[in-house]
């Protein structure tokens, strides 16, 4: 009883079934309050890229909470909050150099729309506050960023009357796609403040994948017609896709790019929305109305910028994006042994994103305890059963969770 207090998230509180109970984790593993011991597959919601409890980020927080866990950023400012914004200037491309922090991915994509918005008022431009977003996306749950997201995917769908009509476009197949792609900007663009796309792999909406050459296109068709271009990184930064940064092999700089989820490693929230000079240079005024007013009052939490600190340290110091080039040979090579089965659609990867998408629905309940059963945590939602482990996970633990996933599936 005493757990129905915690309401859980995406979760019927009535007939979900329990939840386990976690104690304790390191590396690629999670214990149970039973002694049962899992296999995570996808990383706590894709976070822990170098697995659980490094010791270098542990490290580096617990200096940290010696010194100061936490002070406003309003009219202060911090080494830890310095340092993370010097250190996302200096890896991400181009002049993307001015780090607006939040707390959770949703915020930093409202923050990103906001900003977007308040670009064009800031301009004399009055009237683009829409945004080009695409089928299939997944950008949050708050409501601006409900706005862009899929509304047929369902998780939103009870609240399309209440959203905000943004301009739905699909990503382009062919040239076809292009064509109709350039037509619906074409016819728009007035009302456009810009587009919000996920480079490379639309995750949450059920892991569809574009290639870097698409997602080019798609840009150069937006910056033609006047739209800032923003990126959503949450899901694919920090060498989830094979480079730091999706946006690294479309070679784009976005005018804004949205980070979270791996950015601490896993360990505490953080999130950051990144903005190219002349989208920063767009809000300096002698007018305090140009400013942006926004604020969270954890912005820039000292503690969490500590652990991204150490965290992107861990991307210079191990070799995590060739882990990620094993890690995707790995996915490749044995996951397609679930191709052709009769429950299966596609098989796709991507870096260290492997995918099986079933044909039908499925019990959702009944899998998710079939991998527990098997020792191991992987999660399928929708018709989507996938992996996203640590980037530095044990080649053995990673056969184990693809031969779950060929053992499961090949049930089906
Ligand atoms: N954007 C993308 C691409 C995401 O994958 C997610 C989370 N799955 C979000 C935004 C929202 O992040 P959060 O859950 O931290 O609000």
């Amino acid at each position: 009883m005493a757990l129905d207090r915690v309401w859980r998230p995406y979760t019927q509180m009535q007939t979900a079934p329990a939840p386990l109970r976690a104690v304790r984790t390191e590396g690629s593993r999670i214990w149970l309050d039973d002694g049962r011991c899992l296999i995570d597959g996808i990383a706590s919601w894709w976070t822990a890229c170098h697995g659980y409890n490094h010791p270098a980020i542990r490290a580096a927080v617990e200096a940290q909470l010696e010194r100061m866990p936490h002070i406003m950023l309003g009219g202060f400012v911090h080494e830890p909050v310095q340092e993370l914004a010097e250190r996302l200037a200096t890896i991400l491309p181009g002049d993307l150099d001015h780090s607006f922090f939040s707390e959770s991915g949703s915020v930093a994509v409202e923050v990103a729309m906001k900003m977007a918005r308040q670009y064009w008022i800031n301009r004399g431009e009055r009237g683009r506050h829409r945004f080009l977003c695409f089928r299939h996306a997944y950008h949050g749950d708050t409501f601006a960023a409900m706005s862009v997201c899929d509304p047929e995917e369902g998780m939103h769908a009870l609240f399309a009357g209440a959203l905000e009509k943004q301009v739905m476009a699909e990503v382009p197949e062919d040239e076809a796609g292009f064509v109709a792609l350039e037509a619906l900007i074409a016819r728009e663009r007035g009302g456009l403040a810009g587009l919000i796309i996920e480079p490379l792999v639309q995750c949450a909406g059920g892991f569809r994948m574009h290639s870097p050459e698409v997602l080019g296109r798609i840009v150069e068709i937006a910056r033609a017609a006047g739209l800032l271009v923003i990126f959503d990184e949450i899901a694919t930064g920090f060498g989830r896709t094979g480079t730091l940064f999706a946006c690294e092999q479309a070679r784009v700089v976005p005018d804004i790019v949205t980070l979270s989820k791996a950015l601490t490693g896993g360990t505490l929230p953080l999130a950051a929305t990144v903005a190219r000079r002349h989208v920063f240079e767009a809000f300096l005024a002698d007018r305090d109305d140009a400013a942006l007013m926004h604020g969270p009052t954890y912005s820039g939490n000292p503690l969490a910028c500590a652990a991204a600190n150490a965290s992107l340290e861990l991307f210079r110091t191990e070799p995590r994006l060739a882990q990620v080039a094993s890690i995707e040979a790995s996915l490749r090579a044995g996951l397609e042994s679930c191709r052709g089965r009769r429950a299966v659609a596609d098989v796709r990867v991507k870096g260290a994103i492997g995918v099986v998408e079933l044909s039908g629905s499925v019990d959702l309940d009944r899998m998710r305890q079939a991998f527990v059963d098997a020792g191991v945590w992987i999660r399928p939602f929708g018709r989507a059963v996938y992996l996203m482990p640590a980037l530095n996970i044990p080649a053995d633990d990673l056969a184990t969770l693809i031969a779950a996933i060929v053992a499961v599936v090949g049930r089906c």
